[in-house]
């Protein structure tokens, strides 16, 4: 049987777990429990058993009501038991990748960032590719922004709700979105800053404080260089070692992944079904169509104007980072990926990906910073609240901002939204009505944030005449297949093509 590669084993994983999540979502309600026996879906699915039954008293004598309250799930059954095991399973998968992705995410950053910044053993260098990124990400964060306003603005969302929608989804989601509210803390510019310096560079490791992370590692790649050669030597190694011994884990747990997207997808998609997408559907569309706008109109410019790759070897290169991303709504968690990406399949010189990528997966949020726009846009609509053009440039500043200090895992953007909110004296509980989309929002936005990740390390990486070319890249995996060194999940598909 022919070999499929592993991005088309994760599509189909994807798709598979569309497809069962919905159908779970249809078909399945109260009814289904209560036939087999389960009354309280809510603690049989916790894992609370049902409860025992005292001698002498017939279930089939109480009133159906009664029993329930008295005698949860006494009668459920083998079925319930059997449907119980397939989800805990389900989840099982599920988190057992993403727990293992998590692993990595951490000493990734250290281990690659310490390399990458001593690999660029001049400061001038370092500062040089510092800067282009920065500049590159901020900008690009900004023009998100941009066409996130811009579409809210034009679509004008917030018309295709009705009050009566407004206000059943405020009071559904409140107490969730209370939660959203107190987690989120205004943020001082000289506290912020500060709090990129960690005051333990271990703690900052241990809490997996990622910014702080970035910056102990930056530091100590710099300091790396300016020490003698035959002390720093050794170190170097070392730590390029561990970023390989930590790709090799990657790889590893990449083998799980078809059947973990599918796991994630699935549940996520029988839990949302799609009822709350439809009374926010004009939202979730602009929201996804400025990330299409993103992806398909502003990076191939970026590529055009910059130069770079072509753009389809550039998508046919990171669609495995661009589905996990999809599936585990996580840059931080994609990161491993995304590097073993540009490096293996377009060929950036590990000297630029390992520092342009850790620090992209920690700052850079275009996907984040788009639905901060057109959120806020939203909301304002939805309570008749005109924006100013004074108050459409706080949004991207503060959304600027935020998407920077938003960590790379699911949600905190919304958390992040707050800020931007209360920045326009917009009404907080606004956010409760957007809670029920924002699962999947935030798979989408993430996909973007990992687009716009490897677009400009892939950018850098050709300023700096860090790239392979598209020849050298076939050669290369054509030459690691020869020597028996294939074990790269990711580079089937390639060797597969180089082969004929
Ligand atoms: N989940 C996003 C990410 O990891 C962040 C967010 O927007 O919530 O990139």
């Amino acid at each position: 049987m022919p070999k499929v590669a592993l991005h088309w084993q994760i599509i189909l994983g994807l798709l598979l777990g569309v497809l069962v999540g919905l159908a779970v979502n249809i078909t399945w309600d109260a009814g289904t429990w209560r036939s087999m026996g389960v009354d309280d879906p809510g603690r049989w699915l916790a894992g609370v058993d049902a409860a025992d039954v005292p001698e002498g008293i017939d279930l089939d004598q109480i009133p159906a009501s009664d029993r329930a309250e008295k005698f949860p799930n006494a009668q459920a059954g083998p079925a319930a038991k059997g449907a119980r095991f397939l989800r805990d399973l389900n989840d099982f998968v599920g988190s057992l990748f993403l727990r293992g992705l998590r692993f990595i995410a951490v000493p990734i950053v250290l281990f690659s960032l310490i390399v990458g910044a001593s690999s660029l053993n001049d400061l001038s260098k370092l500062s040089r590719i510092g800067g282009k990124t920065i500049a590159i990400y901020i900008f690009t964060t900004a023009v998100a922004i941009t066409v996130g306003l811009l579409l809210a603005n034009v679509i004008q969302p917030g018309r295709f709700v009705s009050e009566e929608t407004r206000d059943g989804l405020v009071s559904t989601y409140a107490i969730e979105a209370e939660g959203k509210i107190q987690a989120a803390q205004a943020p001082d510019v000289w506290e912020t800053v500060l709090n990129i310096i960690p005051t333990n560079p271990f703690e900052a490791l241990a809490a997996g404080n990622m910014l702080q992370v970035v910056f102990a590692a930056l530091l100590v790649g710099v300091c790396l260089t300016l020490i003698k050669k035959e002390k720093a030597a050794p170190v170097i190694n070392f730590f390029d070692a561990m970023t390989d011994v930590v790709i090799k884990i990657v790889n590893l747990v990449l083998l799980l992944a078809p059947y973990a997207v599918f796991a994630l997808i699935a549940s996520k998609i029988a839990d949302l079904g799609l009822d709350v997408l439809k009374a926010l559907a004009v939202y979730s569309l602009v929201v996804v169509g400025g990330l299409a706008v993103m992806i398909f109109a502003v990076y191939p410019i970026g590529f055009r104007v910059l130069g770079g790759v072509g753009y389809k070897r550039f998508y046919k290169a990171i669609s495995p980072a661009q589905l996990l991303a999809f599936s585990s709504a996580s840059s931080s968690a994609t990161l491993p990926v995304t590097m073993e990406c540009c490096e293996e399949r377009l060929g950036v010189k590990e000297e630029v990906s390992s520092f342009v990528l850790p620090i992209g997966a920690t700052i850079n949020m275009d996907g984040t910073a788009l639905y901060q726009g057109v959120a806020t846009v939203f909301i304002a609509q939805l309570y008749g609240i005109d924006l100013s053009i004074g108050d459409q440039l706080t949004i991207v500043l503060t959304a600027t901002l935020a998407s920077i200090g938003t960590a790379g895992v699911p949600g905190v953007g919304m958390i992040m939204l707050v800020i931007v909110l209360q920045s326009v004296g917009l009404p907080l509980e606004g956010i409760a009505v957007i809670l029920g989309v924002d699962r999947i929002l935030d798979m989408c936005r993430t996909v973007c944030n990992v687009t716009g990740d490897a677009m400009v390390c892939t950018l850098v990486a050709s300023s700096e005449n860090a790239i392979e070319t598209e020849e050298q890249v076939e050669a290369r995996l054509r030459a690691m297949r020869a020597g028996g060194l294939d074990e790269h999940p990711l580079e089937e598909d390639e060797l597969d093509q180089a082969a004929g």
